[in-house]
């Protein structure tokens, strides 16, 4: 048990990450005063650390509800890879495994237990429970409890027990379903309405957008893949019959492939996904049934074939790639042969209203002509200011222009209108329609009324759509679609906020997509290329010998810094992102002694290969760069550039260090050297500064200080 570190300290040596995301901090401590709360953070953006620190840092086992069956093992395993104790019991484990497990459990040995929400209804367990001292529930995918939300569970329904069981025992629960409705649901139905509500930016700019039109797609995905080549992606197509087409074209082509669906046999779909999830097999051509059991972070491009159903199924969709944080492509393909197919879905499910409603969004999505992914985040209620730079739009804009005197119009309109009409109406009423249900109506009455007649029917609809890609209005699906005004809308009509719309008459031929060619700009990496085939070639290894996934050995994005920053050291790997302490012991060795080979082999060619990274730094510093900026200029961690100048330091290459840090820090770390001692580990050093002092300085004076006595 940890209780007396801090979270931070914890998350370094358990996770080795340097600093918490946006609100992992703050969830953690609220768990840890025993207080619920309801997380909603998008796939990938961290939610799991979130009651894993708390249970790491508490006394007792933190019960972990989960539906997704598959995912456990690989989660525990992670876990496990970590130093954390974890265990999980479900159907797929015989008795002997279960009890087992349950005498792990009765030692108090388990940190972290995953438990299907059938297991722990079930009455032994229960009793179990009862008898040991639990820190906390966490309810993964909660939006499950919701009939409203799109993946309802009969059996999560009746996880209300847990409060009224446990009352004092704090319930996180954790979803990537944002919606009001589903929110208020989950409150209620685990009993806990006083929880606070956590809710982080649905962004996740690594992810680039790109819509292109539904021809030829084959194609066009061919040379998606080309460019991805050996690497991991998904391609999402309508039909169980695409996915075995597509997948054998691409594997007469040369490609490596698997395909997925759930007309599959299980024995043979659980062997897909483990090919994928092991890195045995790079691309995987699925329905939507592949991924819900999908925690693999190198996924490197997301490809839908066909017009996802929904935003809410295409953004979880791609929000499968790049969980590691390093770019990832995701390009959907258009066509109205798809529009057509999933009408027809549409209009025979229960919810037709609804899913003919979505559907017309996501098609607004992909023939837009604002920054896609400002339309993806105005869907789930964030108002994006700036556009993101990492879409097809922004890197191709259209023609825009000033519209907000027209918009005004539009949007007093539906002031005017009480909010109680659909997009129809509002344009027949801006133009002064004689349609003779406006007069019925008394809307003939209203001030706006004909205000917006020099415009035509179809391109005030343009204008509206846009309005709505904006965020300015808002379509009310369950109440007749109605369109509403929201925050962004008042500030506009009341603030004269100003709009600039796309000019309708450069749209007027439709949808326009904007194809390219070249590979996508991906972000800087400075990263050797060799170095790092060597480092996943020992990973995979690695990890085939453990029988575990190469992503829970280590991350695609810690094995590209060490191949940016050569770590030949234990200090040195233990600065590398994703290398807690356990992991070091446990493979820190093997990947210094790849690194050090593959330097050793590389000086014969290239002599200035090793220390490249640190005189790039030097070079920098020559030119009077602060460290924030070096380091923002290299994509490199501050932490890393310090460890760069100590490196520096040690090699002479500079002599001084008073200007990289304040004259306190040196005397504080001057002191604490001298009580600790400076022999191999900094973390003495740091524990005794109480943490306030980052291990990259501590590292540059205890080279300063072997090099100068
Ligand atoms: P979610 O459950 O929200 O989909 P996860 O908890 O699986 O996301 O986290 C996604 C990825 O982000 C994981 O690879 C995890 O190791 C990484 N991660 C989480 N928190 C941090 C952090 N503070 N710094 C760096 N990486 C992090
Ligand atoms: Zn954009």
């Amino acid at each position: 048990m940890d209780s007396n570190s801090a979270p931070l300290t914890i998350l370094k040596k358990h996770f080795g990450f340097d600093t918490f995301r946006p609100m992992q901090e703050e969830i953690i401590l609220s768990v840890l005063n025993g207080k619920n709360c309801l997380v909603i953070m998008p796939t990938g953006g961290g939610k799991s650390i979130c009651f894993q620190i708390p249970a790491i840092m508490q006394e007792g086992t933190f019960i972990v509800v989960s539906p997704l069956i598959a995912l456990m093992k690989d989660q525990v395993e992670s876990l496990k890879a970590n130093g954390i104790e974890a265990a999980f019991i479900n159907s797929t484990q015989n008795f002997h495994e279960e009890k087992e497990q349950l005498s792990r459990l009765n030692d108090g040995k388990i940190k972290l237990l995953y438990l299907s929400p059938e297991k722990l209804q079930n009455r032994a367990m229960y009793d179990q429970l009862k008898s040991i001292k639990i820190s906390g529930f966490a309810i993964d995918e909660a939006h499950c409890i919701s009939t409203w939300g799109h993946d309802f569970r009969e059996e999560y329904s009746k996880l209300h027990f847990l409060k009224d069981k446990w009352p004092d025992v704090p319930i996180v629960a954790l979803t990537a379903t944002a919606d009001k409705i589903t929110r208020r649901d989950i409150q209620k139905q685990l009993k806990i309405d006083d929880s606070k509500i956590y809710i982080t930016s649905f962004d996740r700019p690594n992810l680039s957008l790109q819509v292109l039109p539904g021809q030829k797609v084959y194609q066009q995905v061919k040379k998606i893949v080309a460019r991805h080549r050996g690497e991991s992606g998904i391609i999402y197509c309508l039909s169980r019959k695409s996915c075995e087409e597509v997948s054998a074209k691409l594997n007469s082509d040369g490609y490596n492939s698997a395909f997925y669906h759930a007309g599959i046999e299980t024995k043979n779909r659980s062997k897909t996904q483990e090919d994928f999830i092991k890195d045995n097999v790079p691309i995987i051509v699925a329905t939507i049934a592949f991924g819900m059991g999908i925690d693999k972070s190198n996924i490197r491009f997301v490809i839908h074939y066909n017009l996802p159903k929904n935003i809410e199924g295409y953004y979880q969709e791609i929000g499968r790639g790049g969980r590691d944080g390093l770019p990832c492509e995701t390009v959907m393909f258009y066509s109205f042969r798809d529009v057509m197919i999933l009408r027809d879905f549409a209009e025979e499910s229960k919810q037709k209203e609804i899913q003919l409603a979505k559907l017309k969004r996501i098609q607004q999505y992909a023939e837009a002509e604002v920054c896609r992914r400002k339309i993806l985040l105005t869907y789930f209620g964030e108002d994006l200011k700036e556009d993101c730079g990492n879409c097809d739009v922004c890197n191709n804009p259209p023609n825009v222009e000033d519209a907000t005197i027209t918009i005004q119009k539009g949007l007093s309109a539906i002031v005017r209108l009480k909010e109680k009409v659909g997009i129809g109406t509002l344009i027949d009423v801006v133009r002064g329609s004689q349609k003779s249900y406006l007069f019925q109506n008394g809307y003939n009455q209203i001030k706006t009324f004909g205000a917006g007649k020099d415009i035509s029917y179809t391109d005030w609809q343009h204008y509206i759509l846009q309005m709505l890609h904006h965020g300015y209005i808002e379509i009310a699906y369950d109440q007749n679609h109605v369109l509403k005004i929201t925050e962004a809308g008042n500030e506009v009509l009341f603030n004269g906020r100003q709009v600039k719309l796309v000019k309708p008459h450069d749209a007027k031929d439709g949808f326009q997509p904007y194809l390219k060619p070249e590979p996508q700009k991906t972000q800087k990496q400075e990263f050797e290329e060799g170095l790092f085939e060597s480092l996943r070639k020992l990973r995979k290894q690695i990890a085939d010998s453990k029988g575990v996934p190469p992503y829970v050995v280590f991350s695609d994005a810690s094995l590209k810094e060490m191949a940016a920053d050569h770590p030949i050291n234990s200090q040195e790997m233990s600065l590398i992102s994703g290398v807690g302490d356990f992991k070091l012991e446990e493979y820190g060795e093997v990947f210094i002694v790849e690194i050090q080979k593959y330097l050793a082999n590389s000086e014969v060619n290239n002599s200035s290969i090793r220390g490249k990274t640190y005189l790039q730094t030097l070079k920098l510093i020559k030119e009077s760069k602060t460290i924030p900026e070096i380091a923002k200029a290299r994509n490199i961690h501050e932490n890393t550039v310090y460890s760069h100048l100590a490196y520096l330091v040690e090699k002479n290459l500079i002599k001084d260090i008073n200007s990289f840090l304040s004259n306190e820090e040196i005397v504080l770390i001057q002191a604490a050297i001298k009580t600790i001692g400076n022999d191999e580990a900094l973390k003495p050093i740091f524990d005794h500064l109480e943490e306030k002092i980052g291990y990259g300085k501590i590292k540059l004076v205890v080279s300063y200080g072997k090099v100068n006595g």
